[in-house]
């Protein structure tokens, strides 16, 4: 089964077993996440986006993780992040 990156948008085929894959390779999740988070950044500094909104985001996403384990959207860790 082919899947297209989400960054790149690049067909991959993705590794068997485990979470559902969505980029072609590490370093696009990275790019992403870390696009992601300078344009959050901006939207905060711009004040788009409401603080209060973002913690109420994570506490709800806390509660319901099926992991059992808090969401960290500002990690580096590999095995965290947005693959999933
Ligand atoms: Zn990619």
């Amino acid at each position: 089964m082919t899947l297209h990156c989400l960054w790149c948008r690049k067909p991959f085929e993705p590794r068997r077993g485990g979470r559902r894959q969505r980029y072609c390779s590490s370093e696009c999740r990275r790019t992403l996440d870390r696009a992601i988070r300078t344009w959050a950044g901006k939207m905060l500094e711009a004040g788009l986006l409401p603080v209060g909104f973002l913690r109420t985001y994570l506490m709800d996403n806390a509660r319901i993780d099926p992991d059992g384990q808090s969401i960290s959207p500002i990690s580096d860790n590999s095995e965290g992040g947005l693959e999933s």
